[in-house]
Order: C-alpha cells, then structure tokens, then sequence
C-alpha cells in the first residue's frame, strides 16, 4: 500500500485545480474519482465566464486542457473509485475496492441538482424527468419541454434547449430570475421560450413518458396543465458529503464548513468548491478554493 502525502476526493474544477497545485507542489497524490473527469461542468455545453476564454469554451475542451495540464506529473495518480467512507483519525479513505492511505485530504466531492420532490418525478426519471439538458436534450428535437427553475443553470439550459425544441416553457417559483443580467437579456429574445413566474410544478404526469406537467400559480392559486415531452430541474443543489456526516462540520443542508483557507473541522483535511458553504457556487471559485485548499495543505504538512 501506497501511502501518498494528499488524497483528493472528487475531479471536478475544483480537485482538478487542486491536484495542478499539489502536481507543481511535488506532493505524491491520487485523485478519487467516481465517474468522469470534470464534476458538473460537463453538464452544460459552454461555459461562457471563465476567464482569458473571451470566446468561451466547450466545457469538454476545458475539462480536457484542466486533464492535459495534470497529467504531466507523474507524482499524481487518477483512479476511478468511488469514496464510501473516511477515517481521519486514522488517515484512511475507503473506497468500494481498496484503502488508501495519506497525510492530508481534500475534499472536492461538489453537489448534485436538488429533485424537486413533487408526484411524477421519480416515476418519470429517465422518461421524460432529466436534470441534465446537455445529456437528454437532443432526445427532445421539435418537441415542447418545461424547464423549473430561476438560476443560472436553469436560464442558461433553457436557452440551450431553445436551439432545438420547439418550445421551452421556464417555470419559476418567484416573480423574477436570479440568473445574470446577460442570461436574462438572451432569454428575452430568444423567441420560443416562454417563461411562467410565480408558479410552481405541482405534479408530472404520463404514461410511458411525460405527457404533462400541473402547474399552480402561486398568486391567484389557478391551475394549468401544460403539455410537454420533458421536464428539466434546475432548482439548486445538495452537496455529496453524506459518507463525511458526523465525521466533519457542515451547515443544516450538507454543505461543508470552512475557514477562509478551506480548513476543515478536522486536523488535515481541507475542503473545496460547490460542497462547502459559499455564497457563489461557480468553476472560477472551485478552482480558485482548490488551490488555496492545497496551498494550506502544504502549510500543514511542511509544519508537522
Ligand atoms: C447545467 C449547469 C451549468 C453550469 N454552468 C456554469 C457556467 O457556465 N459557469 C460556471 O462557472 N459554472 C457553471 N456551473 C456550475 C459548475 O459546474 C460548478 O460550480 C462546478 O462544477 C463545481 O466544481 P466542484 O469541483 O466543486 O464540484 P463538481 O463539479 O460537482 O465535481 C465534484 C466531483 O466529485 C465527484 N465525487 C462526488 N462524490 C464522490 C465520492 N464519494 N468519491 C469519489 N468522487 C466523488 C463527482 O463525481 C464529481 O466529479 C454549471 C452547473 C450546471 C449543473
């Protein structure tokens, strides 16, 4: 058994931006990664806000050139395993698999869109429920689809969706968006998508697959059924930190508390990107966060 100075627990921006850190750092590292490089970034088309990229880029060319500038080191190692328990005490990390052994641990295991949790949603998943629009889009050509949600995610996949449904209906609890500026003034002259505030998705329903959606206003309490081929939720996010429950700090929902220089509740362990606290849930502050998580890290471990 390899014991490695740095575990990093997830390789979306931010694990990936941690273990550039921890490459140029010349820590022996392995990056645990569950399914694929790149975390959620790879659930969108485009990403638009990142800097120097002033045309923007395809988030799979970002994630690639993140990957590219990793792989030069050979003093880090990828390994596709999923992370099911920790023991810090002991500097373990269990995966499904093996064990693995370290001096000092990031987390960086993001989050997950938040389900809506209304009648249908569950039952219709895969059939015609989806949260991600650059996955399941294309399924859903010259079809009419309903979007839930207020944020970017939610306005910046409706307008993708636009480019080949017929129809895209934006649903959103309240009675304006939070989605940026620019996000908004696209939405406005993007002709079919239609957007329906102040109401909120009380049932999806089909046979086989999503005919259509109930919805109810929030403010004259009328309902409206409204028939679609899809449903795409994009209505917040919930951190992937159950394994780490009763082991690490967090706030009510999951989310992991840190300091300003990611130190966790724990001695060692540093935490990064979409599954801590914050207050701007974006890739310039994963992999700003994951670099100033392994930045402590060296601190700690070049003290002890
Ligand atoms: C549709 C959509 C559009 C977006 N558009 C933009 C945009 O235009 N600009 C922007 O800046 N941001 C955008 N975002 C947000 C951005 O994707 C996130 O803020 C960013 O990906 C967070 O990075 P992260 O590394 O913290 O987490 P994630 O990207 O969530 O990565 C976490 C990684 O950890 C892995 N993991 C989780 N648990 C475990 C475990 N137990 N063991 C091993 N691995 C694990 C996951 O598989 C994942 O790969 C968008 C998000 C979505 C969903």
């Amino acid at each position: 058994m390899v014991r490695y100075d740095v575990i990093i627990i997830g390789a979306g921006p931010a694990g990936l931006s941690a273990a550039l850190y921890a490459g140029r750092a010349g820590f022996n590292t392995l990056v645990l990664e569950r399914m694929v490089l790149g975390g959620r970034v790879i659930l969108t088309e485009k990403i638009e806000n990142y800097p120097g990229i002033d045309k923007g880029i395809l988030s799979t060319d970002l994630i690639k050139n993140m990957e590219v500038q990793i792989r030069q080191f050979d003093n880090v190692d990828i390994l596709f395993e999923d992370v099911k328990a920790v023991d810090f005490n002991l500097k373990k990390v269990f995966t499904e698999k093996n064990y693995y052994e370290a001096e000092g641990f990031i987390i960086a295991v993001g989050a997950k869109e938040k389900r809506l949790n209304v009648k249908g949603e569950k039952e219709f998943l895969g059939k015609g429920v989806s949260y991600c629009a650059i996955c399941d889009g294309p399924l859903y050509k010259n079809k009419e689809v309903v979007v839930v949600g207020g944020g970017d995610s939610a306005v910046e996949e409706a307008l993708y969706l636009s480019r080949f449904c017929s129809k895209v209906r934006l649903i959103h609890r309240r009675d304006k968006f939070r989605a940026s500026r620019i996000l908004q003034e696209r939405l406005q002259k993007t002709s079919n998508v239609e957007q329906i505030l102040n109401s909120i998705i009380l049932e999806i329903k089909g046979d086989k697959q999503v005919k259509e959606v109930l919805i109810k206003d929030v403010i004259s309490e009328d309902l409206q059924s409204i028939q679609c081929s899809g449903v795409f939720i994009y209505v917040g996010i919930e951190p992937n930190t159950d394994f780490l429950k009763g082991l690490i700090n967090m706030d009510e929902y999951g989310f992991i508390l840190t300091d300003e220089n990611m130190a966790t509740s724990c001695e060692a362990v540093f935490a990064c990107g979409d599954c801590r606290r914050k207050s701007l849930y974006q890739i310039i502050t994963a992999c700003a966060e994951g670099a100033i998580a392994l930045n402590s890290l060296q601190g700690y471990l070049l003290k002890k």
